[in-house]
């Protein structure tokens, strides 16, 4: 889930929102304003139930900010990178560019949300009875309490991509000392709890509450394949750990002078050689970008004998790199979508490789299949 829209940075994170929010943003206000509050604090004037329910959307919206806020503090002293927080549709999401080194840290993180969310539901409480004399505010705070008891425990659900799921697979891990095998056990048990609700919302559907059964059933479905993806991730990722770029670069590299028209290349430079990628340098033999083949082709062809390849070059400055005894499982976390653009490997200022999604997906097909089997057991 990326941010369309960037609000700031807190704590040194960054904070954005996806325009889902909006959607919920408008029910939720909608729901305090036409259902809470009237039914705690009745008698009072349409617009002040639309004001207190904007204001208890934005209670809402810091709640949720607070939880994603902490897993992403915690993340960050135990080492593990933040990309950001988004919040959308669903709620808030913390995107991590690392993982966790030990069962403890991964523990922590994923623990101290619905931690937040308690401590923000006792303050709710408090609250509540401290505007006991004022019956709009004590609504607010009742439903704020309810609402962050409520983010707390079906965050506490052990499935996967909730915080249960990854504090039951981070105890999992610290019991088989296999971070591996205990994301594989948690899914397995995550896909019995996803399944329970599909089968409650079905339940659900067929005595009558068809807008709460669907809705459940919608969320378990969301949990079941949220889980699938983890585990295919979990098992890339240490199959990757295990191969440096140098495996997976394809080398040598033949590199092109970046003066050369596009007609050129596609007429005598192209048909000899294989690859889809080429660095480009100038006269001086300075590298000074990459030109895909799937681009130059798009060039029309009233273009081609006028265009250099520079011109169709990505800049070098903008080109990720890496080194030959770099894994890839450490590569592709450092630069994620970077290796859309094809990653350069250098060693000891040298150009000595390329590595593009292809490499990757190569590599992956023929380590799964040597140890499928075992993975399989
Ligand atoms: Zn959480």
């Amino acid at each position: 889930m990326t941010p369309s829209i960037k609000l700031g940075r807190l704590f040194g994170i960054e904070i954005g929102f996806n325009w889902s929010l909006i959607f919920i943003f408008a029910l939720v206000t909608w729901t305090l304003a036409t259902a809470v509050l009237p039914a705690n604090a009745a008698g009072h004037g349409a617009l002040v139930y639309w004001l207190v329910g904007a204001a208890g959307a934005v209670l809402f919206y810091m709640s949720l900010l607070a939880h994603e806020l902490s897993h992403a503090l915690v993340a960050v002293s135990h080492g593990v990178k933040v990309a950001g927080i988004t919040l959308w549709l669903f709620g808030g999401v913390s995107r991590l560019e690392g993982e966790p080194t030990s069962a403890r840290s991964e523990a922590l993180i994923a623990g101290v949300g619905p931690l937040t969310s308690l401590v923000i539901a006792a303050i709710s409480v408090g609250l509540f009875y401290l505007t006991s004399g004022n019956d709009l505010l004590s609504g607010l705070f009742g439903w704020l309490a309810f609402v962050n008891l409520a983010l707390a425990l079906f965050n506490l659900v052990p499935a996967f991509p909730l915080d249960g799921g990854r504090l039951l697979s981070s105890l999992l891990w610290w019991r088989s000392g296999s971070r591996q095998r205990g994301v594989h056990n948690a899914v397995r048990v995550g896909r019995v709890f996803a399944y329970l609700m599909i089968a409650a919302g079905v339940l659900e559907v067929l005595l009558g509450a068809v807008f709460n059964g669907v809705w459940i059933a919608i969320l378990g479905w969301f949990l079941l394949s949220a889980g699938a993806s983890e585990e295919a991730g979990s098992t890339i990722r240490t199959l990757l750990r295990t191969v440096p770029v140098s495996a997976a670069m394809t080398s040598p590299v033949i590199t092109l002078p970046d003066w050369v028209t596009v007609d050129q290349f596609l007429g005598s430079i192209a048909p000899d050689h294989s690859f889809t990628t080429y660095p480009v340098h100038d006269p001086s033999g300075k590298l000074t970008g990459v030109v895909r083949l799937s681009d130059l082709v798009r060039v029309p062809s009233a273009d081609r004998s006028n265009k250099h390849l520079i011109d169709c070059a990505r800049l070098i400055t903008d080109v990720p790199v890496s080194n030959p005894r770099e894994d890839l499982a450490a590569l592709i976390q450092r630069i994620g979508a970077g290796l859309e653009q094809r990653v350069l490997v250098f060693d000891n200022g040298q150009l000595v490789g390329i590595v593009s999604p292809a490499d990757v997906a190569r590599v992956l097909t023929v380590r799964q299949a040597r140890t499928g089997p075992r993975q399989a057991a």
